[in-house]
């Protein structure tokens, strides 16, 4: 069963995952308050985000920031009842916005034919990463990880060094590995995982599929 983005959110910040604040949405008026709420708590950005089970969201026009509450409600009229790869939108997030320096990619699943995890990773998250394993297979770390074993710190540790991403995200890392094997997850993608221009480490985006069988 794949989660939606607010669902991974909300795991990830049980399990101590750094994620930004917000709420959901399913009208124009929703989305106004809901903004207000953020901007009320010291933010100066929003951002109005599509929660439908695709990924691809930015690129079709169904992620947008605004600065004031009357902007991110004409965004969330805009985005509402949009269709997106096939998916209607019948609601967004209404999440609290960063500057990014950084934008990773980072992702770890069940490798079923190698019988064990994999973990992978790039300095050059964002952009969807089929392209990127597609085009520049090079630019994608791959780093196996020994059920038995787990993500350790060294483990995480050897993960950042593959993707050369900043040392930080090795703690967030350990983070995910938790939401992986506590949650019965057979993937927990985060793209992007940024570094904030104020220095935070963030999982901006989440993609959870728990496994069915658990
Ligand atoms: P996806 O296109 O479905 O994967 O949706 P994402 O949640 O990954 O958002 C798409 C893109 O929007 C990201 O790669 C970022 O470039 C941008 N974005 C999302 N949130 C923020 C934010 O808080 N600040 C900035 N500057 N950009 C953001
Ligand atoms: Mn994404």
């Amino acid at each position: 069963m794949d989660l939606y983005e607010y669902q991974a959110r909300n795991l990830f910040r049980q399990h101590g995952v750094p994620v930004l604040d917000g709420a959901v949405a399913t009208t124009p008026e929703e989305a106004r308050s809901a903004a207000q709420s953020l901007l009320d708590a010291g933010s100066d950005l929003v951002v109005v985000k599509a929660q439908v089970k695709t990924g691809g969201r930015g690129k079709a026009g169904g992620v947008k920031l605004a600065r004031t509450a009357e902007e991110a409600e004409a965004r969330a009229r805009d985005i509402l009842g949009m269709d997106i790869k096939g998916h209607t939108v019948r609601a967004v997030l209404i999440s609290d916005g960063v500057d990014l320096d950084a934008e990773y990619y980072f992702s770890i699943l069940l490798d079923r034919a190698e019988r064990q995890y994999l973990a992978m990773c790039s300095r050059e998250g964002g952009m969807d990463i089929e392209t990127l394993a597609a085009e520049r297979p090079e630019a994608l770390a791959r780093v196996g990880i020994d059920p038995l074993e787990g993500v350790t710190p060294a483990v995480a540790h050897r993960i950042v060094e593959a993707g050369a991403l900043a040392d930080e995200v090795a703690a967030v890392i350990e983070r995910l590995w938790e939401v992986f094997t506590a949650e019965d997850a057979t993937l927990v993608e985060v793209n992007p995982l940024v570094k904030a221009t104020d220095g935070r480490i963030i999982a901006l985006d989440g993609k959870v599929t728990l496994d069915d069988n658990s």
